[in-house]
């Protein structure tokens, strides 16, 4: 009976001449195309077997010899246990062991895309390596904290990876294998009528695999831990400022890298001095008389030593007398910004004027005096 098979070297799209290293990859590249656990389409099973057979006999260098010279003829009447192979699918597993030597580690090369492909875009939450998630967290510090910059300590619960199984999830010494309902891919799917419904495989719940859970895990890679992180707070942080520990989020899954830790810091009001981005306030209150004539104050600063302000004559209600250098250190570019000074003119209450001065009596008849002196202002101010 005459051979209606394709040409082995066709069906892998390699010339006869090809290396052993190009038919692996040829395969390789075909295996991740076609394999029925990746390839749902119905022809892909008896195209998959097609090249199966195919690597099998270009695989091994004295079969392909054997082909070279008879072709197909070579191998026509083997008994029923050599043509098993032709029948059989490898599962994604055994490509990996056998075909591909495993390399790169279970999760990695070829096996990793494999899996990529059989979930067709939808996330592994096992036995990929995830990265670890972030960890978000508030602090407020006050603002001679903010001013001076400091180091805290910031309580975090975190999943660190699992010292028992490495942050694998499964019993090291047992391993994982291919799972026996769904061959690897996850799914398993049910025909009913025209549609073909996939489902999540109900044994190994959509990881194509089965292993025995780590103990002290349960099969997560991490477990959850309570730290102390410190964390530097710069001098010049405001509210809103972010910042991240990078590496101290939650620890990643199966060999992936850790999500960071990222501060959002609050700076507690401070109940004098008023902050605008870096530049303080503070109010002063001065009498009438002081307003007029001019004086000098002593001002306290966020540093906490105290400065002398000049507040010239005929300083207006609300002015703002600027001190140079006296605000808060500049997050970015160095220097700091300045403190203004904000001058509120203090009127006692007639009532309370005997309380207030030593001499009460004697003010009210001075400024008695003084209203009578001053010419009358300009009654409507104009804007
Ligand atoms: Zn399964
Ligand atoms: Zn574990």
């Amino acid at each position: 009976m005459p051979s209606t098979k394709r040409d082995y070297y066709e069906v892998l799209g390699v010339p006869r001449s090809a290396s052993q290293e190009e038919i692996k990859k040829a395969f390789r590249r075909l295996a991740r195309k076609y394999h029925p656990d990746i390839n749902k389409d119905p022809d892909a099973q008896e195209k998959f077997k097609e090249i199966n057979e195919a690597y099998q006999v270009l695989s091994d260098p004295e079969k392909r010899k054997l082909y070279d010279t008879y072709g197909h003829a070579a191998f026509e009447g083997m008994g029923a246990q050599e043509q098993a192979y032709q029948q059989n699918i490898p599962s994604l597993e055994e490509l990996l062991n056998e075909v591909f030597g495993g390399r790169g580690g279970f999760f990695e090369d070829i096996f990793g895309s494999i899996f990529e492909s059989a979930t067709r875009g939808r996330r592994r939450t096992r036995h990929r390596p995830t990265r670890g998630e972030d960890i978000y967290r508030t602090v407020e510090v006050s603002l001679e904290d903010a001013y001076r910059g400091t180091t805290i300590n910031v309580d975090v619960d975190r999943e660190v990876e699992c010292e028992a199984c490495r942050g694998m999830g499964y019993d090291q010494s047992k391993g994982v294998k291919t799972c026996p309902t769904c061959g690897g891919s996850g799914q398993v799917v049910q025909r009913q009528f025209f549609m073909t419904i996939a489902q999540t495989c109900p044994t190994c719940h959509g990881e194509g695999v089965v292993y025995e859970p780590c103990k002290a895990c349960g099969g997560r890679g991490t477990v959850r831990k309570r730290e102390s992180i410190k964390v530097r707070i710069p001098p010049g942080v405001d509210t809103g400022s972010k910042l991240v520990v990078e590496g101290k989020g939650h620890a990643g899954r199966f060999g992936g890298p850790p999500g960071n830790l990222y501060i959002q810091v609050k700076v507690k009001p401070h109940k004098v001095f008023q902050r605008k981005g870096d530049d303080l306030y503070v109010d002063v209150n001065l009498t009438y008389p002081e307003a007029v004539l001019g004086t000098e104050i002593e001002v306290p600063t966020i540093s906490g030593e105290k400065v002398k302000v000049k507040i010239p004559p005929g300083t207006q209600h609300g002015e703002l007398i600027k001190v140079s250098g006296y605000g808060m250190p500049r997050l970015k570019g160095g220097g700091k910004g300045d403190m203004y000074v904000r001058a509120n003119i203090e009127v006692p209450k007639i009532g309370v004027l005997e309380k207030v001065f030593k001499d009460g009596k004697k003010v009210e008849k001075l400024l008695k005096e003084l209203k009578e002196l001053l010419p009358e202002p300009e009654r409507i101010r104009e804007r």
